[in-house]
C-alpha cells in the first residue's frame, strides 16, 4: 500500500460493517454487510484524491495507442447508441471524459443537435480534447455551480467553478442546467461516487438525463477469473453489480433503463493464460488498439457476427463486461422548482 492509505465506509449504503472478499498485492477488497456491495478498502490517498489520475495523464491517456483506440468509431458506438436512443437533443456534460472522444463522436455524428462540454480530473488529456475541438471545464466537478446559486457560497466555502449556462429563447428564460450528464466508466475509480451522483442530479434540469456505465463484477469474466481479471486493479475502487449500481442512483433518480454491454475474449483468454499477472499501461493501450483494428476490418465480419451473438447472449443474462444505467432526475413539483 502507498504511503498514506484512506478508509472508507461502503460507497454505497454508507456502512461501516464490511467482511473481507478478496485479497490481490496491495489491494484489498471487502463486501459491505448490510448491501453486498464490493469495494477497495483501504484505498491511496492519491487515488481518493484523483492526483494519480493528473500524474499518469500523459503517460496513458496520450499514448498514441490509447488516443487512436479512443478516437476510433467503434469505441463509442454502444454509448452512442444508446444516449440517441434517450437524449436527442441537448447540453451534454461528459464527466471523466479524458480525451473528449465520447463528445468529439456526439458533436461529429449529429452536429446540430448537441452542445458538449467535458471535464476531467486530468490535465493533459483535457488539453487534447480541445485541440479535438471538444470544449472543457477545469477543476473540480463537485464545486461546479449552477450560476443561481454561485453566489450564495460562504468565505470559507471551496470557490464554485462557474457553469456555463445555454441561453434559448422562451418567456420564462430557460431552466439553467444540463439535459443529460454521462459517465462513461468513471464511477468505479471514485472515492465516493454518491457525491458525483448527486452533483450530477444538481446539475441536471429537472427531467435531465444521467447515463453511469461501470464494469459489470457478476460478468463471465469476473466469474472465470476471479481476482486474476486485470480490471481487479488498484485504479478501481468500487465493484458494482446491477443491484449495487441501482442501489446506489435510485433514491435520487428513476431508473429507465439497464442493461449490459460489452465483452472482450481477448482479455477473457490473456488474463487466464497469464494467471493474473499485472497489465503494464502500455499493454493495455496495445490491446485496446489492436481489438479496434479486429473489429474494423472487413473480412472479421463472420466472426464478428459471432462475437455479437455472443455479446448479446451474454448481454441477456447479465453476464457482459459491463452494465449501464439510463436515468431520469424526477420532474419537481412546482412549488419546489425555486429552492434549486
Ligand atoms: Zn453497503
Amino acid at each position: 500500500m502507498n504511503a498514506r492509505s484512506i478508509h472508507r465506509p461502503c460507497p454505497v449504503c454508507g456502512s461501516a460493517t464490511a467482511e473481507p472478499h478478496w485479497q490481490k498485492g496491495d489491494l484489498r477488497l471487502v463486501r459491505c454487510g448490510e448491501c453486498g456491495m464490493i469495494y477497495a478498502n483501504p484505498i491511496p490517498a492519491d487515488m481518493a484524491s484523483g492526483a494519480f489520475y493528473d500524474a499518469a495523464g500523459k503517460d496513458y491517456y496520450l499514448s498514441p495507442a490509447k488516443l487512436e483506440s479512443d478516437y476510433a468509431e467503434v469505441r463509442f458506438e454502444r454509448e452512442l447508441r444508446l444516449f440517441r436512443k434517450h437524449c436527442p437533443r441537448g447540453f451534454v456534460l461528459d464527466v471523466g471524459c479524458s480525451s473528449g472522444a465520447f463528445l468529439f463522436q456526439l458533436k461529429k455524428g449529429w452536429p446540430g443537435d448537441y452542445e458538449i462540454l467535458g471535464t476531467d480530473v486530468s490535465g493533459p488529456p483535457l488539453d487534447y480534447a480541445e485541440s479535438r475541438g471538444v470544449p472543457v471545464m477545469r477543476g473540480d466537478f463537485l464545486q461546479m455551480g449552477v450560476e443561481k446559486t454561485s453566489a450564495a457560497t460562504s468565505p470559507e466555502a471551496p470557490p464554485s467553478v462557474p457553469l456555463p449556462v445555454r441561453r434559448g429563447a422562451g418567456d420564462q428564460g430557460p431552466e439553467a442546467g444540463f439535459d443529460a450528464i454521462t459517465f462513461w466508466a468513471v464511477a468505479e475509480h471514485l472515492a465516493e461516487p454518491k457525491r458525483f451522483l448527486e452533483q450530477a442530479h444538481a446539475l441536471l434540469k429537472s427531467g435531465g438525463l444521467c447515463f453511469v456505465l461501470v464494469p459489470n463484477f457478476r460478468s463471465l469474466a469476473v466469474r472465470l477469473l476471479g481476482a486474476r481479471y486485470r480490471y481487479v486493479y488498484e485504479q478501481h475502487l468500487n465493484y458494482f453489480t446491477a443491484q449495487t449500481l441501482t442501489a446506489l442512483v435510485t433514491p435520487k433518480f428513476e431508473l429507465l433503463e439497464t442493461r449490459f454491454t460489452h465483452f472482450n475474449p481477448v482479455v477473457i483468454w490473456q488474463d487466464w493464460r497469464d494467471n493474473g499477472r499485472e497489465v503494464s499501461n502500455a499493454e493495455r493501450g496495445a490491446l485496446l488498439k489492436r481489438t479496434t483494428a479486429y473489429k474494423q476490418k472487413g473480412w472479421m465480419k463472420p466472426a464478428k457476427w459471432a462475437y455479437r451473438a455472443t455479446e448479446n447472449a451474454l448481454a441477456a443474462f447479465g453476464l457482459a463486461d459491463n452494465v449501464v444505467v439510463v436515468l431520469k432526475k424526477r420532474s419537481l413539483p412546482p412549488t419546489e422548482r425555486g429552492s434549486f
